[in-house]
């Protein structure tokens, strides 16, 4: 580890999801002390489900958080895709053999989002050089020649070295810093439910990543915690629109849209008694993430699609990456982050433009889905991970 600038503000963070805690103790790993601002009462997680394919991993690694984030997550043995109307299996893609881990080194696992957030918050509280403030909303901020000050709610003004965006989909950071306005609303409505494994009629429970593709509709299913909860997700097209990631959900809006589909999917909907919401959204990729001594990450610098599972994973190797940076060049933070979004910029780019192409494969229809199941049946495991190589390989 390198040494600790004893006399040095610490580098401030707005916001404290997986992106603002990975990057607080990927900066404390490195000997850098930070300051964390979490405009919640609480650092907490929504309950959902979350994908971790092995990039995660190898970023979670670098940092010793590997094993605690694995401790209480699930390994699903393949990923399917099922056909919703018709039921047939269109292709499944083994995840824990040894041909995926000869091939990308770490593990494919799905958790709960508050065990990954909570593994590490745990290891935020355990360092002595991560400071961690709750009901703390950063408002703006001003930039000086040697630092920067954020502007509290409440009217505190507090002085850090730097200050980095971690402050997700609605940043108000990145509303200063960039100014593009609000984020793109796909069209798309994410509706999430989270059951015990004992709700699940036992006909219907599997240990995969099934994913049932429909007509502008798809329905996601896997175990978290070791098995013990089982998470689904149903999207499907819709020019709704609500702030944040919480909303409460309309199941009869659900149902219009997934009659007529296979008896496993509507049974699988008929458990949700209450289901919770996401309008899912994205934006184009940019590379101005940083200005002087103010930076962007994860959600705030290059929100996208969920439709490869990545926004974690990308928050996370930001994390580890402006870390490195900063490590390697402590007494120049402009220079460490323009080298941080010099690093990152391209791939979560091709992140945030594959995740589209991934939603409108997922969701199609006709000669389209036809088009797809062929193409897909065909495939070997091996060109299935070729496929992934550029995103599961790295970074
Ligand atoms: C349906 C769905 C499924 C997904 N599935 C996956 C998946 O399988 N795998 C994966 O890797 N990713 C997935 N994602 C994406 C992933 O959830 C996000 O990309 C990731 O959580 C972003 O983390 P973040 O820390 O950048 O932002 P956030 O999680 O949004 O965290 C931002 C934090 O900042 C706080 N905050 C906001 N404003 C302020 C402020 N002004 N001051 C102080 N604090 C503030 C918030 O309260 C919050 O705690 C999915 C997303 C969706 C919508």
């Amino acid at each position: 580890m390198a040494q600790r600038h004893e006399n040095d503000h610490p580098i401030l963070i707005a916001g404290g999801g997986i992106g603002g805690l990975a990057a607080a103790y990927a900066l404390a790993y490195h000997g850098i002390p930070v300051r964390v601002f979490e405009q919640a009462p609480e650092f907490h997680e929504i309950g959902a489900g979350i994908q971790l394919g092995p990039n995660i991993f190898r970023a979670l690694d670098k940092i010793g958080l590997k094993d605690a984030v694995l401790a209480d997550a699930h390994r699903p043995y393949a990923m399917e895709m099922r056909c919703a109307l018709s039921g047939e299996r269109v292709i499944q893609i083994p995840l824990a053999d040894r041909r995926f881990t000869d091939r990308f080194h770490y593990p494919y696992a799905v958790t709960h989002r508050a065990d990954i957030h909570g593994a590490i918050l745990k290891a935020c509280q355990g360092s002595n050089l991560v400071t961690l403030e709750t009901s703390r909303t950063v408002e703006a901020y001003e930039e000086h020649d040697d630092g920067v000050t954020a502007l509290l709610a409440g009217g505190e003004r507090v002085k850090g070295r730097a200050l980095v965006g971690c402050d997700g989909m609605w940043s108000k950071i990145r509303e200063r810093l960039v100014g593009d306005g609000k984020p793109r609303v796909s069209g798309h409505i994410a509706y999430r439910a989270v059951l015990k494994k004992q709700e699940v009629p036992a006909d219907l429970w599997q240990p995969d990543v099934i994913l049932w593709a429909g007509p502008r509709t798809h329905l996601v299913h896997y175990p978290l915690r070791r098995g013990e909860l089982w998470n689904i997700v149903a999207v499907f097209h819709s020019d709704r629109y609500v702030e944040g990631w919480n909303a409460e959900a309309d199941a009869a809006e659900l149902w219009d849209h997934f009659k007529g589909q296979r008896p496993e999917v509507l049974r699988m909907l008929e458990r949700i008694e209450t289901w919770r919401m996401w309008v899912l959204c994205d934006r184009e990729p940019i590379k101005e993430w940083h200005k002087g001594r103010v930076v962007l990450l994860g959600d705030a610098a290059h929100p996208m699609l969920q439709y490869l599972a990545q926004g974690a994973a990308m928050a996370t190797e930001d994390a580890v990456c402006l870390a490195e940076k900063v490590a390697a060049s402590p007494d120049d933070l402009p220079a460490a982050f323009e080298a941080y979004v010099l690093g990152r910029y391209l791939r979560t780019a091709r992140v945030q433009i594959m995740a589209r192409v991934y939603g409108d494969f997922y969701h199609a229809r006709g000669p389209a889905a036809e088009l797809r199941n062929q193409m897909l049946r065909e495939r070997t495991p091996e060109q299935s991970y070729d496929g992934v190589a550029w995103l599961y390989g790295g970074p």
